[in-house]
């Protein structure tokens, strides 16, 4: 079978507006979905600052809605997540199990996800009160008292959002300032629902089968305390997926895929980078529709070029 003109890998805001103008461009393309498909946004709520909808629209209908304009100029999907690639011959090279394929041009969109502490413990009770999607799971834990670990804009609107089910929420952050904008940290204070927990590391997610509390360590004093909670929402910013490109395409010291400035180029001519696996700065998603777009017009451009050469050749 001959070589796809372009691969999208991944299938966030950045990899489905990647799609749509690769479709509308008659560049047939195919997008490997991977197994949670939609990205990050299929773990939100309310989006009030997507441009377009004045009302709000929650996070999974708008992915829905990406998903149906792609798929209406044609982009064929496959609902897998990609195991190996290989950029270091012509064509690309992408693998899912035994199954190869081939591309002239890839589009990486595999975006970032949720960092953990690392504890044993918070791994045995992920999903057992301990969760990295306020909004998946906040339902939960009506009228309960939590935790929000991080002191970040993702924590603070955790936070912020916890609060419309929880009684109380604490949010347990390792120093004494925040990191996060003026005008989340405004409303984080302003809202009563909301307690602070300073200085406070998790040494231990406390309960067994079911979260029951944190043991935290005063970074100060040194002094342990437990902090009684039937749920630990743990929002300490987010890992780049990019373990598949180790190897192939250039990465940063923390993981992301390197492009050269204004632009979604990779190491790899002929393999564009767009969305968060490529941004860590602004990590939005009308950005990473944003850069979708200059990949797809970036492929594009490539294509167009390789086609010169071969006709000139010829
Ligand atoms: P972030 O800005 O990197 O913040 C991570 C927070 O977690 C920091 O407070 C950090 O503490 C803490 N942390 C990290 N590792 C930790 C560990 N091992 N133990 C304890 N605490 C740890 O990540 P983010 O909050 O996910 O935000 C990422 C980006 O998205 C930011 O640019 C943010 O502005 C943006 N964002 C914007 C919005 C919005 O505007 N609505 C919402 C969400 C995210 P330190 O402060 O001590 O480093």
């Amino acid at each position: 079978m001959s070589a796809r003109e372009v691969l999208i890998i991944g299938s966030g805001p950045s990899g489905l507006t990647a799609a749509v103008y690769s479709a509308r461009a008659n560049l047939h393309p195919l997008v490997i979905e991977g197994l949670q498909a939609g990205g990050q946004l299929m773990l939100t709520t309310d989006v009030e600052n997507y441009p377009g909808f004045p009302d709000g629209v929650l996070g999974p209908d708008l992915m829905a809605k990406f998903r149906e304009q792609a798929e209406r100029f044609g982009t064929e999907f496959v609902t897998a997540d990609v195991d190996r690639v290989d950029f270091s011959s012509r064509p690309f090279r992408a693998y899912v199990g035994n199954t190869e394929y081939t591309a002239t041009s890839v589009i990486v969109s595999t975006g970032a996800q949720a960092r953990m502490l690392g504890l044993e413990s918070e791994a045995r009770l992920l999903g057992h009160g301990v969760s990295t999607c306020a909004t998946c799971d906040g339902f939960f834990f009506r009228g309960q008292e939590i935790a929000v670990v991080g002191g970040g804009d993702s924590a603070l609107e955790e936070a912020n959002f916890l609060t419309r089910f929880a009684d109380k929420v604490t949010l347990v952050h390792r120093r004494k300032e925040l990191r996060a904008s003026k005008i989340m940290q405004d409303r984080a204070f302003a809202n009563p629902k909301i307690a602070f927990r300073w200085n406070s590391v998790v040494e231990d997610f406390l309960g067994d089968g079911r979260i029951e509390g944190l043991r935290l360590r005063d970074t100060e004093t040194s002094a342990t305390s437990d902090l009684a909670v039937s749920g630990v929402f743990v929002a300490i910013g987010h890992e780049p997926n990019t373990k598949l490109f180790a190897g192939q395409l250039e990465l940063d010291p923390g993981g992301y895929v390197v492009t050269k400035p204004g632009t979604t180029q990779t190491s790899v001519e002929g393999v564009f980078a767009a969305g968060d696996v490529q941004d860590h700065v602004y990590r939005q998603a009308v950005t990473a529709a944003g850069t979708g777009c200059m990949a797809a017009l970036e492929a594009e451009r490539y294509l167009e070029t390789l086609h010169d050469v071969q006709t000139s050749a010829g």
